[in-house]
Order: structure tokens, then C-alpha cells, then sequence
């Protein structure tokens, strides 16, 4: 569990009384505005529940930073439109072997059963998307298509158990897709009357002698005051300049510093929730202690989402008594197509034996390289040919700005050599491990690929000659990016968090990242917002449905 201050139920304790009354109350507040909170909110709103938003910053979190990919199957209408014919056991035998046990069969298959049914309550709230499909495997597509393989769907050892099928559905609209995702969803919550209250920051959850809860406190920076306006004006700014700061982090302890300047101004505020208080306050990877002590290994990482992944949320419901699980779970994305060539070449580790199928998606090739062999260390290896030919994948109908500008570092930071020991003496790589590695693998080319233990293609094998060009793409080379994946366990029914004992804390719901889910053993792209849609509605159904008020007789 994460360290704080306080960890027992009895810190949390709180009666109104008339000298400390409540200053305001809500059916259900939710704790954060991203894409687990906004579903919460819409899903509380539709339900008649009168609806609290608290937000620390100004809303949309790492959701409106993120490339705003949905994995949705089953057989959603744009899968069918660009002709595949996928159904929800298609979808959970994939996702079954991505996600290993993470959560209950019974919920893998709820999450693939409701995905058509959480795509359509995206649409309806206003995100759009479209059948076009993107052919060529990429780890995002370009502005024109809105529908692509975002996982390891076509690979072995995934094809064995189910057939191909697109999942990664993105919104319409020109560059990242995150807020293409994130404000229609906002908008719609605005005029379903959910109340949003930003610049509010959760401190406390409340609850009874009973250990339920029943509400929050909060620190909020007063409404259109002068500091509520400052702490605005650096979101914004720092939202803006979001992929200066995401490489720089000096940038963020000076945004740090004034968010810090201006949440002196807050006030304390004790908020009651008649029904149910839903934390979807994101993950930790900006809380670089909780990383030291859970996963140190990916201090080493670029932290991938806003300032508001600093484990708050998570804290909040350590303290109300919550467990937590995988906290170690952290994905290191390592993308490396586009270029389309560069797979063709052999990813290694520093031993000199190879690491995985070098056309794996990013995160899945970056959950190898971080694994107790491969030590976070990957060293990419193809020759000049493939080299010649990767540039081909910096052109803008295959890649990003984004993608472009990492192929270029790589391409021009890449260490030529003239022979196999050259470039292993060059990595401090053992040669004869290497040449050993380079041979089978240039064996298995010649070959077409066939019998190959990774599972590649045969279109992407390549028999590798010298002269050789090795690029280090290890964790700790170019942005490495990182996202925390663990969180606080939750009922899978209900959503309701777990304690240690395996009780439930009534009226306490974790949704998203702060929360044990779908997507916490392993990421493919899409599979975090996705489960951000189902955990935030599963929790605010129940939060809504249930009138802890009476239940409990306050
Ligand atoms: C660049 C980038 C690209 C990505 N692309 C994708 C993608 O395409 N598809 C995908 O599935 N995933 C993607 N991800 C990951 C995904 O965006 C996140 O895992 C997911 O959006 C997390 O959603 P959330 O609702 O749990 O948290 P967030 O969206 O981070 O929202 C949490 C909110 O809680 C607020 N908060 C925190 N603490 C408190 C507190 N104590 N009180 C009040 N408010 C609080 C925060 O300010 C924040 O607004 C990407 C991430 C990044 C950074």
C-alpha cells in the first residue's frame, strides 16, 4: 500500500455537527474529471442522480492529453462498416490472453458484451466515430482513419485462439484524439446538469462510525477569485505546452510551484454524499515516491499524464481503509512503427539474445524489455538497407509529427558498425552471444521466416548484412513514456473498493486508473479508456441506484 500520513478508517471519521456543519451535498460525487470521472458523472446524470464534480485542476486529465483511442468490439457498427465480423467471445478470447487474469472472467466478458453498448453511450454523448480503416499496422494512425489494429491482434500467439479483428476505434478530427474524446463528453455532462466545481482538490474521505462513506472534504480555491483564475491560467498553460513539458520536467515543478501558490487560498469544504462518492482521480506516475517504492525499475521513464497522477486518489482510499493491487504494473511504451522497417530488423538485449517479435505494439515490446531478463534494456539492430528504407516512414500519409520526430532521433542517433563484434563492442554486448543471435535469425529469413519461435511475419523478416546500424531504445533512452496501471481493488460487481479483508467500503467506488481494472496487466492502446467508460458507469450505476442515505439511516 502506498505510504501516507494516515492509513486507518478511524482518520477519516466525521460528524456534522452544528458547529462544523456540511457546506454543501450531492446524490454522488465523483473525484476527478477525466475520462473515468466524465462517464461516471454522465452515467450518475442519466440516472437522476443529483451529480457533484470535484476536480482539482481544470478537468480532462491525462484523457484529454491521451490520443483519445477507444478499444471497442464485439461487433461495433464501424467494425462492420470497414467489413469485419468480430463478436464479443472474438474479443474476449483476445483479451483474455492480453489481460491474464486481471480481473474475473465473468468481467472480461461483461467489458467485451458492453463494449458496442459503451461505444454507442460515447456517441450519444457526442464523440464521434468512423469506419475508416487503416490498413498498415502503426502505433497511431494518421488524421484519416478512425479505425485500426491497436493491440497484437494479428499476431502469434494470439491468432490461435481468436481471428483478427480492428478494435481500435478513434475519434474524428485533425491531430491527438483526446480531446476530440474528452469534451463533447463534457459538454453533454454540462447540460445534464452535472454540477463541475474545478480547482477543488478531494483531501478527505468522510465517513460514518460505521466506516461507510459518507462524503468529502475537499480544498477548494474560491469561484472566480484571483487565484482560482491563476490556477486556471497555468492548467491552460500547461495543457498547451503539454509536449514541451512531457520531455522537460523542470517545466512542470515551476507549474507545480504556482498550482502550490494559489492552493494556499483554498478553503476546507465538507461535502455530504447521500449515495456514493467515485474516485476517478487517475493514477500515480507523477508521484515519483510511490514509483520508488512500487516500481522503482521505471524511474527511469518519461511519466505519460497530467499533474494530476500524483497517487491522490489512490491515497484517498488507502486512508478510508481501501487495498491496493498492481501497484508495480507500469507501461513503458516503445514504439517503433512506423518506420515499417524498422521490425524488420532483430530487438536484443544486452546478453545479445533477442527480446520478443519485433512487430509487437509498443507497449506489449516495452512489457519484454522491462521484464527480469531484458533489465529495461532493448538495443534495435538492422542495417543500412533497412535504414535507407525507414525513412520512407517519416513521410505524413504513414506518421505523426510525433512518430516522424522519434524515427528521426533514432535514425540519427544510431551507432554504425562494420562487422557483429564492432556493434557488439559498441553496446557492451558479448560478440559471440550476438553473432550467434544474428545468424539464427538471418537462418530463419532465409527461410521466409518460417518457424520462427517469435511468431513474426514472414514480410517482416529481413537477412541483416553489415555494415550494421544499432539503436538504443531502452526505457532510459528517448522518451520512454510511462503510465501507472495499478490502483485501489474494487468490487468487480459494483465497483465499491475492497478492503484488505475482502469487505466492501460502502459507498466508495474507484473507476479508471485509480482503480484495479481491465487494463492492469497489460496496455494495448484504447484498452485504458475503454475500461475508464465501463468502471466509471459500472460504479456510478450503483452509486446511483443505492440511497445509502436510508440504507444507513444517517
Ligand atoms: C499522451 C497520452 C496518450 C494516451 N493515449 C491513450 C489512448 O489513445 N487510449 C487509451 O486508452 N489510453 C491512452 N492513454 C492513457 C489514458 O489516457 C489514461 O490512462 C486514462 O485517460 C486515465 O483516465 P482517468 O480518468 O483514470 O484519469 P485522468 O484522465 O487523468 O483524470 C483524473 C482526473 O482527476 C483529477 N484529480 C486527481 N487527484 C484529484 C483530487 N485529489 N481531487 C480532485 N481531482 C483530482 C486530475 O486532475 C484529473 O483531471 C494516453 C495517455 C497519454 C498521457
Amino acid at each position: 500500500m502506498p505510504s501516507s500520513e494516515a492509513t486507518s478508517p478511524e482518520h477519516t471519521s466525521f460528524q456534522p455537527t452544528p458547529s462544523q456543519p456540511w457546506d454543501d451535498e450531492a446524490d454522488v460525487i465523483v473525484v476527478g474529471f477525466g475520462g473515468a470521472g466524465v462517464s461516471a458523472a454522465l452515467e450518475a446524470a442519466d440516472n437522476g442522480a443529483d451529480t457533484l464534480v470535484l476536480e482539482r485542476y481544470a478537468g480532462g486529465g491525462a484523457t484529454r492529453m491521451s490520443g483519445g483511442v477507444f478499444y471497442g468490439g464485439g461487433g461495433t457498427p464501424y467494425q462492420k462498416e470497414a467489413g469485419f465480423d468480430d463478436t464479443p467471445e472474438n474479443m474476449f478470447n483476445y483479451l483474455t490472453q492480453e489481460t491474464r487474469g486481471v480481473v474475473k472472467d465473468e468481467t472480461l466478458r461483461k467489458f467485451c458484451d458492453e463494449s458496442p453498448d459503451n461505444l454507442q453511450f460515447l456517441e450519444d454523448n457526442g464523440v464521434v466515430f468512423g469506419p475508416n480503416f487503416c490498413t498498415f499496422k502503426t502505433s497511431y494512425p494518421i488524421d484519416k482513419y478512425n479505425l485500426y489494429y491497436s493491440g497484437n491482434e494479428s499476431f502469434l500467439p494470439y491468432t490461435q485462439t481468436s481471428e483478427p479483428a480492428p478494435r481500435g476505434h478513434k475519434p474524428i478530427g485533425k491531430g491527438m484524439g483526446g480531446r476530440d474524446f474528452y469534451d463533447p463528453l463534457r459538454s453533454a455532462a454540462v447540460q445534464k446538469g452535472v454540477r463541475i466545481r474545478c480547482q477543488s482538490k478531494v483531501t478527505r474521505i468522510l465517513t460514518g462510525e460505521d466506516g461507510n462513506t459518507i462524503g468529502v472534504e475537499a480544498a477548494v480555491i474560491p469561484e472566480d477569485s484571483f487565484w482560482a483564475r491563476f490556477h486556471n491560467f497555468v492548467g491552460a498553460f500547461e495543457y498547451n505546452t503539454r509536449y514541451v513539458t512531457l520531455g522537460f520536467p523542470p517545466f512542470r515543478y515551476i507549474a507545480l510551484f504556482l498550482y502550490a501558490l494559489a492552493e494556499r487560498f483554498a478553503v476546507p469544504k465538507r461535502i455530504r454524499a447521500k449515495s456514493g462518492v467515485i474516485l476517478s482521480s487517475g493514477g500515480f506516475i507523477y508521484n515519483r515516491e510511490m514509483l520508488k517504492e512500487h516500481a522503482p525499475r521505471y524511474l527511469a521513464g518519461i511519466p505519460l499524464g497530467s499533474q494530476g497522477d500524483d497517487g491522490s486518489g489512490i491515497q484517498l482510499g488507502c486512508n478510508a481503509g481501501g487495498a491496493t493491487d498492481m501497484m508495480g504494473n507500469v507501461s513503458f511504451w516503445r514504439f517503433i512503427n512506423p518506420p515499417d522497417a524498422f521490425p524488420k530488423g532483430i530487438l536484443v538485449n544486452r546478453k545479445g539474445k533477442r527480446i520478443c517479435n519485433e512487430q509487437y505494439y509498443g507497449a506489449k515490446a516495452g512489457e519484454f524489455m522491462c521484464n527480469e531478463e531484458n533489465a529495461t534494456q532493448g538495443i534495435l539492430i538492422i542495417d543500412t538497407k533497412l535504414w535507407r528504407q525507414a525513412h520512407r516512414g517519416l513521410l505524413p500519409d504513414r506518421a505523426k509529427w510525433f512518430q516522424s520526430m522519434l524515427t528521426t532521433l533514432f535514425l540519427y542517433t544510431g551507432k554504425r558498425a562494420g562487422s557483429v563484434e564492432q556493434l557488439g563492442k559498441r553496446f557492451g554486448i558479448p560478440a559471440d552471444t550476438l553473432i550467434e543471435t544474428i545468424e539464427e535469425y538471418n537462418a530463419l529469413a532465409r527461410n521466409n521466416g518460417e518457424g520462427d519461435p517469435m511468431g513474426k511475419m514472414p514480410a517482416f523478416f529481413h537477412e541483416l548484412k553489415p555494415p550494421f546500424v544499432g539503436i538504443n531504445i531502452s526505457l532510459d533512452a528517448f522518451a520512454g513514456a510511462t503510465l501507472t496501471l495499478g490502483g485501489l481493488v474494487v468490487n468487480e460487481e459494483t465497483g465499491e473498493v475492497k478492503r484488505e479483508d475482502g469487505s466492501e467500503i460502502h459507498g466508495l467506488y474507484a473507476a479508471g486508473r485509480t482503480a484495479v481494472g481491465v487494463s492492469s496487466s497489460g496496455y494495448v492502446s484504447g484498452l485504458s479508456i475503454a475500461d475508464c467508460v465501463f468502471s466509471g458507469r459500472r460504479a456510478a450505476n450503483h452509486a446511483s441506484s443505492k440511497r445509502l442515505v436510508e440504507t444507513l439511516g444517517q
